[in-house]
């Protein structure tokens, strides 16, 4: 166990009591009092058209998948710099998966090659908004409207972030969240699903419950339920909704956490990066991020290894990703090699993320920092100014 973990779950209000209050009222299966709620906070206070909890945000991009038709002979393109559910949620449709490549600065999707990857079996576009930090939202809408494509954002990392002052996940036609514990607002493991478009509604409903209209039959629409369509069971139990509503209800207080610790790295590393030592996050101007990541884009990856040698050695718990899609056991059976992908490859390799979490003492930063100036320290006297490297 690390002295200091990449990640810790936290409580922050009434979770705990919420889990009692769901149990006691004897409502623990989905769709309960505290899942309405969840949902009705997070359409109002993200402007979002509709909401519905899922068990995952992997479990909301799957239901993503399925309202947009995906199947065999259809392409999707999506960053191969993201978590594998982006991904998988499309390739378990039996999609072709066409992996771009990211900018430098957000290491978000590059829009620019975007245009020339479609085809006309293009169906969907999914903007991984990397750290919270949004994609460029208004070039690939345009693009996709052009060529009538769906969006689908995954916005997993992204709840609470803007984009010219819009939330993530209110801007493409579908969009999902992550709730698991290594995310902003956590509620072990959780997501949800947005709809910014009515027409996805219905079919989502049933998508969820099993294939079948029982939103509806409790709602007193239709007098039985039964199989509509295809469908799973994605939805969360009451239990979690209500670990999650005392989450979301203190929103504001997490992020405002987060970004302290975030500003503190920021402020306490900008000398060394002045230097050449690596790469802070960039955040566009007409991004609002959410604090989630602090990462440091080292200058090689043989220096990312010494730097999370040197982090292990001292108990820190600063961790690397993503390991490249394209260049993955699957990625390469599906044809990606390495040179596909030049930025991709770059980043990831020489990528860092610092332990940035709500209970993070400040303490515990300050060793953080300390630790990383004398690793650099150490090095501009064994090698020289890292930039001539
Ligand atoms: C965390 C994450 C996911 C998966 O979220 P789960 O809730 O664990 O399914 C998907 N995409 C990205 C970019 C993520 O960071």
């Amino acid at each position: 166990m690390d002295r200091i973990s990449f990640n810790r779950p936290f409580i922050v209000g009434k979770e705990l009591y919420y889990i009692a209050e769901a149990v006691i009222k004897g409502h623990t299966a989905g769709d309960g009092p505290f899942t309405h709620r969840c949902h009705e906070l997070m359409q109002n206070r993200f402007h979002i058209e509709k909401v519905l909890l899922t068990h995952s945000c992997t479990a909301a991009l799957e239901m993503a998948a399925i309202l947009c038709d995906v199947g065999p002979g259809d392409e999707v393109i999506l960053p191969s710099f993201t978590f594998v559910s982006t991904a998988n949620a499309f390739y378990l449709r039996g999609a072709t998966l066409k992996f771009i490549d990211i900018r430098p600065d957000t290491l978000n999707m590059d829009e620019t090659l975007l245009e020339k990857m479609i085809t006309p079996k293009t169906k969907v576009i999914v903007p991984v908004h990397y750290a919270g930090v949004s994609c460029e939202m208004d070039s690939i809408m345009k693009i996709a409207a052009k060529y009538g494509i769906f969006v689908v954002e995954d916005a997993a990392q992204g709840l609470g972030a803007r984009y010219k002052g819009k939330f993530l996940g209110s801007l493409g036609h579908l969009g999902a969240f992550s709730f698991h514990e290594t995310k902003n607002v956590i509620s072990g493991e959780g997501g949800a699903l947005t709809i910014n478009e009515n027409r996805f509604y219905e079919r989502a409903e049933i998508i969820r419950e099993k294939g079948t209209n029982r939103r509806k039959f409790y709602r007193g629409e239709v007098d039985k339920y039964t199989w509509m369509d295809v469908g799973s069971s994605y939805l969360p139990s009451d239990i979690i909704a209500a670990f999650l509503y005392g989450q979301l209800e203190n929103i504001d207080l997490i992020l405002q956490k987060r970004r302290e610790i975030w500003e503190f790295y920021e402020r306490e590393l900008s000398p060394l990066a002045r230097e050449g030592f690596f790469e802070l996050p960039t955040i566009p101007k007409e991004c609002e991020h959410n604090h989630h990541i602090f990462q440091l884009i080292l200058p090689t990856p043989q220096l990312r290894e010494e730097f999370l040698e040197e982090m292990k050695k001292n108990e820190i718990g600063a961790v690397f990703h993503y390991v490249p899609l394209h260049l993955s056991p699957v990625g390469e059976r599906l044809g990606g090699k390495k040179g596909d992908l030049p930025v991709t490859e770059s980043y990831s390799a020489r990528l860092v993320r610092l332990p940035l979490y709500y209970s993070l003492a400040r303490e515990q930063q300050e060793f953080i920092v300390k630790t990383i100036c004398r690793f650099f320290a150490r090095k501009s006297v064994q090698i020289g100014p890292v930039l001539e490297m």
